[in-house]
Order: C-alpha cells, then sequence, then structure tokens
C-alpha cells in the first residue's frame, strides 16, 4: 500500500536559532503510546518519503520487545460518555476546521463559522514550535466565554464499556494534544477536549461524546510524555497482539518483532499459580 504522506510536516530550521525539537504530532504520541517502534517505523518512513532518501529505524537490531510502553496513562480521571448528539450551543462558534477531512459533519451554519477566514490566513495545520508539536483537530470551538476547545470525530460508535475494552484511551491522548495546539494557536488554555463518536446509525442513537480534562496534571503529562519520547533513543517493540494486529508497519511488512507477541497466561486456564505474561 502506498505510503500516505503526513499532514503535520517538520518545521523549517532557520539558520542561526536554536536546534529544533523532534517534531512530533498527536498520532506519534498515540503510536509511541501503543508501541515506540511502530512511532519509529512511521517516523522513519515519513522521512524517506520526505527526502526521497532511504532511512532507516533507531531501533538497533536485535533489540529486546517490552512488555508495555514506557509511557504511563494520562492522569485524565474516568472521563463519562454523554448520549447524543455534540453538545453544541446557540452561542457557540466554530473557529477552525481540518479541510483536508471531507467526511467531518456540519456542526454549524455558515454564519456561526469562522474556519474559512482561518485558512485564508493561516496554514491548515496547527503548529506548536515552543512544544515541538503540530497537527490537525477535526474541530475547533470557541464557547461564549472565550473558551475554545477540539473536537476530534471518530465516525464510530460509542461504547459503553470504554476505554479499557476498546482501546478509546487513545482517542483521549490524541485529544490532549490537539488541546495543546489550541492553547499554543489561540492562547487560551483549554480546560477540556472532546471525542465526538458520529455514528448515525439507528437514528443517531449511538451517538455520543466524552469530555477529556485538560490543563493542570493532564496538560504536565503530556509536556512529560514529550521530552520520554525524545529521550528515547531505541524505541522498542511492543508486541502485543492488540498492538500488532492494527499496526500499519506491521501491514507493509516492515517489522521484525510483528510475528512475537506477549501472552497472558491466566491461571485459571492452566490450573497454576499466577505468573507474570512471558515472551515467546
Ligand atoms: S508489528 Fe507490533 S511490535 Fe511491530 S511495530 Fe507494530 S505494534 Fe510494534
Amino acid at each position: 500500500m502506498p505510503l500516505v504522506p503526513p499532514k503535520a510536516e517538520p518545521f523549517p530550521v532557520v539558520p542561526g536559532n536554536a536546534p529544533v525539537l523532534e517534531h512530533l504530532s498527536p498520532h506519534d504520541l498515540v503510536t509511541y503510546f501503543r508501541c515506540p517502534h511502530e512511532m519509529e517505523l512511521h517516523r522513519s518512513q515519513h522521512l524517506s518519503w520526505r527526502t526521497g532518501a532511504s532511512l532507516s529505524p533507531r531501533t538497533p537490531p536485535g533489540t529486546a520487545p517490552l512488555p508495555h510502553s514506557p509511557l504511563f496513562p494520562p492522569p485524565v480521571g474516568d472521563p463519562r460518555p454523554v448520549h447524543g448528539r455534540l453538545d453544541v450551543g446557540l452561542q457557540d462558534t466554530l473557529l477552525y476546521q481540518d479541510p483536508d477531512e471531507p467526511g467531518l459533519p456540519f456542526l454549524f451554519p455558515p454564519e456561526r463559522s469562522h474556519a474559512h477566514a482561518f485558512l485564508h490566513e493561516r496554514s491548515p495545520t496547527l503548529e506548536d514550535r515552543a512544544w515541538g508539536l503540530s497537527g490537525r483537530p477535526d474541530y475547533v470551538i470557541r464557547r461564549p466565554d472565550g473558551h475554545c476547545f477540539p473536537v476530534e470525530y471518530k465516525d464510530t460508535h460509542l461504547f459503553e464499556d470504554y476505554p479499557r475494552h476498546h482501546g478509546r484511551l487513545f482517542d483521549f491522548l490524541q485529544v490532549l494534544a490537539e488541546c495543546r495546539l489550541v492553547e499554543a494557536t489561540w492562547g487560551v488554555v483549554p480546560v477540556s477536549g472532546m471525542v465526538y463518536y458520529g455514528d448515525t446509525a439507528g437514528g443517531g442513537e449511538r451517538e455520543g461524546w466524552v469530555e477529556i480534562p485538560y490543563g493542570g496534571a493532564p496538560r504536565a503529562w503530556l509536556q512529560a510524555a514529550l521530552k520520554v519520547i525524545r529521550a528515547d533513543l531505541v524505541r522498542a517493540p511492543v508486541p502485543q497482539e492488540g498492538n500488532c494486529t492494527h499496526c500499519e508497519p506491521n501491514r507493509d511488512g516492515l517489522c521484525g518483532y510483528a510475528r512475537a507477541r506477549f501472552e497472558d497466561v491466566h491461571p485459571s486456564h492452566r490450573g497454576e499459580a499466577p505468573r507474570a505474561r512471558r515472551f515467546y
């Protein structure tokens, strides 16, 4: 499958300025949280695509796999899902909408949308040079009190028992990074961001949204997570079945660890005393 160019490009190097931080995107944060090697394979793929040179991932051959990512989950509590259409008020306005996502639903009438004006003057990719981050939320909305927040749209339905069982934590990570991009672009620290699950099947009965807190501890977690990613000179694989099954580099045959995986050994299945995960 051909490589899709990333929307978020690295910042240009300006001669004489301080060294540019390694460019990261919300997608990098999500893939690193799942498997650092997956992020590294994406990164080297994209660099090769951009430069035309064949660039290898930095992960040394023979690197021992990890049982889980070096990142701990963000301190966002236990955000509860809200059923129904996204809570867009009559006084809310649309500041931004990703122009390269044609499948996004229309949440605002034209008179309450400033997205065209923004895109007329600015790049569609939001940039945060201080934290070396760039990317594109699906929407940015402003409340009448000036509070701005990103919305990440997913065309899947709202799961009742997520995030543990359906990987919705990855959506939360994406929104945290997008909150920072909103902060850097509009100069207002979002109180929260949203994931909007917009599956309209069944007359919209499966639609819903989740509000993810930002500011304070989640914001500090994000800043620390970006430092951890940049300081990681190995980016080891985390070959869990749940990771490898949906991994794009695996689909493209790029990962030498894909067949290796961890297995949960549950004592009730074996009549044995509990033991740690094993690698084979
Ligand atoms: S196939 Fe598995 S181990 Fe390899 S990069 Fe993907 S998620 Fe990581």
